[in-house]
């Protein structure tokens, strides 16, 4: 890969945060390489036929980007803009998430370059089922394990998981996480990602004298990240102000009522026409009067162009790859303290650690464990993050980062290099 092409790409964003890290590591050279470079990429048709009898074909991909400390984890992706880039991008950071919170996996992620918004349920089956039948080969509960991310639910897991068991004739639940419970999935895994959220927002909340009661937040995305993570803020008390996603953004300084929200946004299948608030743009609610901003939609979402006009004290990524290395620049220089994706969404590949544990165990805990055990996890490790922070005077991500770094190389060394 060129340095041209790495200053424009999404896994571009990810090296020039590795390499930051990796300098102060003194890695040497050799590493960099291995640890720079996709184990395997996987690029494949999906041909299949919609409901009116015609028949297109979409892309798909899987990347297994290093598996030094385990299975490769990851989500697929279901958006009209899944590329290569993004999809190696995206598995480079499940990489360090897995061993930033310390979990026996490596890093993966797949994708379809599809709109899933325009296909029918059954349209949707079709395309799962094809896709997990050309990586039956590649994935496994020990080889590479799925999970849902931006546009693919309980339910695709669930088709997936299925297709995979009915090709090795056995069942595999733990082919897959973030299944439906009845199917193995574990209690409390839906909302765990914006859970996490939340755990490490209150956290460093504390850490800064932002009073959860007098805090606005502002949360771009109300999906499965975002509207889980403004639920559970408003719960501690903290006003969300702002809520987005593609339709728009939705602005009431008084606090937005999130269950309304909610509600109304799976009555209409989004959030348009919502009127608990003032609608603005989404550019306008990352700029927006608040303390804490929850960046949780798609990736490059703060940027040089407006990192400088952001109000927000506190940015939590709740989203990958939210912010480019040079709005993050930015908010250094501004003293906006950023708490990075690979840790503050890190509670959704901790609970599907947990799910893939229950499913190999055959016995189910109860949501209490799991909810006490992912915030055990979190913060144990967002603690060993802040102490290499302030040891080493560097941003939050920079030692996320470090830590992440020295773990996988460690599992590395020990393995050696298969010659
Ligand atoms: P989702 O599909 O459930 O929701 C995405 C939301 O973002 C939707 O509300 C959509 O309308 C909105 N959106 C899309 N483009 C937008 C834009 N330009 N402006 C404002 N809103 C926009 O996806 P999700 O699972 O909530 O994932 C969101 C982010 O969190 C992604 O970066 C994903 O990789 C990351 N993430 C997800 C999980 C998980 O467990 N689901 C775990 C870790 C990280």
């Amino acid at each position: 890969m060129t340095t041209a092409v790495r200053e424009v790409s999404v896994f571009g964003d990810g090296i020039a945060y590795f390499n930051e890290a990796a300098a102060l590591l003194n890695l040497d050279a050799g590493m960099r390489a291995i640890l720079t470079h996709p184990s395997r990429q996987i690029i494949f048709s999906i041909p299949f036929q919609r409901d009116t009898g015609e028949f297109e074909v979409y892309t798909g991909y899987r990347v297994q980007y290093n598996f030094a400390r385990g299975p490769a984890k990851g989500g697929i992706r279901y958006h009209p803009g899944v590329t290569l880039d993004e999809v190696t991008a995206l598995a480079f950071w499940m990489t360090w998430k897995c061993a930033v919170v310390d979990l026996p996996f490596g890093g993966g992620k797949g994708g379809v370059t599809c709109d899933p918004t325009t296909l029918s349920m059954n349209e949707l089956e079709r395309i799962t089922r094809r896709y997990a039948a050309e990586l039956v080969e590649v994935v496994g509960p020990d080889k590479d394990v799925p999970a849902p991310d931006v546009g693919t639910t309980p339910q695709t897991m669930a088709w997936f998981m299925d297709t995979y068991s009915m090709h090795i004739r056995q069942n595999a639940a733990g082919v897959v996480t973030g299944k439906p419970l009845e199917i193995g999935g574990s209690r409390g895994r839906v909302e765990a990602t914006g859970r996490g959220v939340t755990i490490c927002a209150l956290d460093q909340m504390a850490e800064m004298g932002i009073d959860p009661k007098n805090a606005r937040i502002a949360v771009q995305g109300f999906g499965n990240v975002g509207m889980y993570a403004a639920k559970l803020f408003a719960e501690r008390g903290c006003k969300v102000v702002g809520i987005s996603d593609v339709t728009g953004a939705y602005y009431n300084e008084n606090g937005l009522d999130i269950e309304n929200a909610d509600v109304y946004a799976k009555e209409h299948h989004n959030l348009e026409g919502f009127r608990g608030g003032d609608k603005i743009s989404n550019a306008d609610l990352l700029e927006s009067d608040c303390d804490v901003l929850v960046p949780a939609a798609l990736e490059k979402q703060l940027t040089a162009e407006n990192a400088a006009r952001v109000k927000a004290r506190l940015i939590v990524e709740g989203a990958n790859g939210p912010t480019t290395p040079d709005a993050d620049r930015i908010f250094q220089q501004n003293g906006v303290i950023v708490i990075p994706d690979i840790v503050a969404n890190a509670g959704g590949v901790t609970v599907s650690y947990f799910e893939w544990v229950q499913d190999r165990a055959g016995f189910f805990w109860k949501e209490a464990e799991v909810n006490a055990r992912l915030e055990e996890t979190l913060l144990d490790n967002f603690h060993a993050i802040r102490g290499i922070s302030r040891a080493r005077n560097v941003p939050l991500r920079t030692a996320a980062y470090m830590i992440a770094i020295e773990r996988v190389v460690a599992s590395l060394k020990l393995r050696g290099v298969y010659a």
